[in-house]
């Protein structure tokens, strides 16, 4: 019988939710659903980390209260991982937030720079987490199209001069989900030259920084000169390491900006699991032959979607990043209608384009979460439905 607050009435619907809902009626039904709609890792995370897990749990210094703001050696862990990876050069003392992940990161953010009435750069499609730090923040939202035409990069030439003056902060994210999009270096320096002379605060938001395909390794956006003048990036451990379930990321970037996490975040947690941090840092530090396998996992799961799809008939792009591929739906769908019929007539769930944006009608997004015997599988049952 309580009321929730206005503040929560702000909240977007989550869309998905529905999806969920469609999915376990036929799931129910008893039928063999093949869900390509989700975004969950299906590899366990790999065994070093594990092992390093349990071993840390046996020490008392982590049954304590690890210190505020994150251990020393896991933020000395991921400097020297950015240094490794990225050549970047970070401060682990000032440049580093810890992060519950990466959704928390950028959940948090538009509270910690934003006023009421002020306004964010969003993509469209984009990942919907951004429209509720947002709504929580209690700013507002402009649009950036992401369009196939630019490669599903924002064209900032189209956007009002008027809208980039007032924006305060810009989410970015490449690899990008749900389009499969990568960053160029160009693109890069275009948004810090925007960034600097519109003074918007950048967050480009790296969760599928290891995924990039045909043998290209995605670029932290942080490699670009001057990124660190006017924003961050967030990492996470989920997709790299397939630890979705251990809750760990962490932000890197100007110092204001993380300090201003920080101090959120002194107000509502302590920091994440000190035996968490320490496997984290081992994932960081140690070989990173997993990763390369993974990329290797998913590169042969797109190889074999792509490919059948194709042989069917479906002209498709192949993602070049992330763990997503972006398909065209035949034009006498929208997305949502093309997802349900796939889902009613072949028990194949898809991610209906709409739920990222107006800009993803159109599209529906599959995960490259599973078998490449069950996406073969998905591919037979798709080619005897009439789509085209
Ligand atoms: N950013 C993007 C684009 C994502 O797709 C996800 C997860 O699906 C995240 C961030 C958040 O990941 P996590 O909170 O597990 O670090």
């Amino acid at each position: 019988h309580f009321q929730k607050s206005e503040l929560l009435d702000r909240l977007p619907t989550q869309f998905f939710a529905s999806l969920v809902q469609k999915v376990g009626k036929v799931v129910a039904e008893g039928h063999d659903v093949i869900n390509l709609g989700q975004g969950n890792p299906d590899q366990p995370t790999p065994e070093h980390i594990v092992r390093s897990l349990q071993k840390a749990v046996e020490n008392p210094v982590h049954h304590k209260y690890s210190p505020f703001r994150g251990n020393d050696f896991f933020k000395e862990a991921i400097a020297a991982f950015y240094k490794r990876e990225y050549n970047v050069t970070i401060d682990p003392k000032t440049e580093v937030a810890v992060l519950f992940g990466g959704k928390a990161g950028l959940v948090e953010i538009p509270q910690c720079l934003l006023n009421e009435g002020d306004t964010v750069l969003v993509p469209d499609p984009g990942y919907p987490d951004y429209w509720s730090g947002v709504a929580l923040a209690k700013a507002e939202m402009e649009y950036m199209p992401l369009e196939e035409v630019y490669h599903f990069l924002p064209n900032y030439e189209a956007i009002d001069e008027s809208v980039l003056d007032k924006a305060k902060l810009m989410f970015l994210n490449y690899p990008n989900n749900p389009t499969g999009a990568v960053a160029t270096p160009e693109f890069f320096k275009e948004t810090v030259e925007l960034a600097e002379k519109h003074d918007i605060c950048v967050v480009h938001d790296f969760a599928y920084g290891a995924i990039g395909f045909e043998g290209k390794k995605p670029i932290s956006f942080l490699q670009t000169p001057g990124a660190k003048e006017v924003g961050i990036e967030i990492y996470t451990l989920s997709k790299t390491y397939n630890m979705a379930g251990w809750r760990v990321g962490f932000a890197v970037g100007n110092p204001s900006v993380i300090e201003a996490v920080n101090l959120l975040q002194d107000h509502m947690y302590v920091s994440i699991f000190g035996a968490v941090q320490e496997a984290a840092a081992d994932a960081l530090l140690e070989s990173q032959k997993c990763v390369d396998d993974l990329v290797e996992l998913y590169s042969e799961r797109r190889e074999v979607l792509i490919s059948g799809l194709r042989e069917i008939g479906w002209e498709v792009s192949a993602p070049k990043g992330s763990f997503f591929a972006w398909l065209k739906v035949p034009q006498k769908y929208t997305s949502t209608e093309f997802a349900d019929k796939l889902l009613s007539e072949a028990h194949v769930v898809v991610a209906p384009g709409v739920g990222f944006g107006s800009h993803g009608e159109g599209y529906v997004r599959v995960g490259l979460l599973t078998s490449t015997e069950r996406l073969k599988e998905a591919v037979r049952r798709i080619q005897k439905l009439d789509i085209f």
